[in-house]
């Protein structure tokens, strides 16, 4: 690598793709059973020391963006104090990715601590549907938790998995609540990751032509409109670039990401740290850099920056679904 390669402006991979976001995954424990998810192997991961080493490093190499997530991020104890020094780091963009469980007693915290914008998962509204979703668990502190969350001013948006069986209710209720709340929503296709590989999703044809009888299309507004010109959002998961395509039925911006059936790894720009300390470039993809064993072993934070380049410029051209499923769940990688 030369001086340069990995600058101000991101970090290259070998097809030209600059590597300006970061997803960094707390912890890989996760409070909920959700039926295509479960938890990862639980490592006792990096300590909030070497978070933040790492964290500053990615931000001297031209990350802008941050988003927390897990696991489910908020079970990490001493969340909140960690957000407090990795907001230090002058990140341009710092979110976070929840099942909203702790967002009523934490929304405020996370504000104070740097945060600007949450994304909730939120896969139904109707609280039988939701629990048997989510493994038995209440939705109500959820839904209170997403109001705790825009009264604090934080950005908003939901982020929803369909399952087969279920899909219609689960749109119907969803829509009317990011209605109500003026919150973008998105639909993630399912992929297969540990259980979701048992699971029947539905494909973003499937939903949008559901979506279009059941609400009709609008002309589409750029940025959607909870987005607005203010929106944390742009640029980590906007509208061009990112991987959701943001379109408006029945007054509600609804993104959809086509994890599955429409591949935008061309696009991508993000780079993943595990809570083990594992730098992946691909959710998909088993390589990855251990960065933990190079602070073991005592390297010096240039030559970390090198190894780094280095291992981006492997990056490949894009994910491999179409071979079959990956053993672990997503919420051991940081989904
Ligand atoms: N616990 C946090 C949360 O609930 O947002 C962060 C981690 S969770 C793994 C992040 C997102 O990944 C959730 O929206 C979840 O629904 C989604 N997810 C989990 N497994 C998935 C799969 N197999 N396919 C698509 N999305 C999945």
């Amino acid at each position: 690598m030369t001086d340069g390669e990995a600058g101000i402006a991101g970090i290259r991979d070998s097809f030209g793709r600059t590597h300006t976001y970061l997803r960094l995954s707390v912890t890989e424990a996760c409070n909920y059973r959700c039926q295509y998810c479960g938890p990862g192997v639980v490592h006792r991961g990096l300590s909030d020391d070497h978070v933040v080493l790492l964290c500053s490093l990615f931000r001297s190499m031209g990350i802008r963006t941050l988003r927390i997530t897990g696991g489910e991020p908020t079970v990490r104890p001493g969340l909140i104090p960690l957000i407090v020094r990795l907001s230090s780091l002058g990140f341009e963009r710092l979110a976070l990715t929840t099942n909203g469980t702790s967002l009523v007693r934490d929304a405020r915290a996370l504000r104070k601590a740097g945060i600007q914008s949450v994304n909730v998962s939120l896969d139904a509204v109707d609280a039988d549907l939701y629990a048997s979703l989510t493994g038995g668990f209440p939705v109500r502190p959820v839904l209170e938790g997403i109001g705790a969350a825009l009264s604090e001013g934080l950005a908003v948006k939901l982020n929803a998995v369909l399952l087969a069986d279920t899909y219609r209710s689960q749109v119907r209720q969803l829509m009317d609540f990011a209605g109500k709340f003026g919150i973008p929503l998105r639909f993630i296709e399912l992929m297969p990751f540990g259980d979701g590989a048992r699971c029947e999703g539905v494909s973003t044809a499937t939903l949008v032509a559901f979506l279009g009888e059941e609400y009709g299309e609008e002309a589409s507004v750029c940025p959607p409109q909870g987005l607005g010109a203010n929106s944390v959002s742009k640029g980590d998961e906007p509208w061009g670039s990112g991987p959701a395509e943001y379109r408006r039925f029945g007054g509600v911006d609804v993104g959809l990401i086509g994890a599955l059936t429409s591949c935008f790894c061309s696009r991508c720009q993000r780079l993943r740290l595990t809570n083990e300390g594992w730098l992946k470039t691909c959710l998909y993809h088993s390589d990855h850099l251990n960065l933990s064993e190079l602070l073991d072993r005592g390297c010096s934070q240039d030559e970390m920056r090198g190894r780094i380049a280095d291992f981006v410029l492997t990056k490949r051209l894009r994910h491999a679904f179409q071979s079959g499923p990956v053993e672990w769940p997503l919420s051991s990688v940081g989904g």
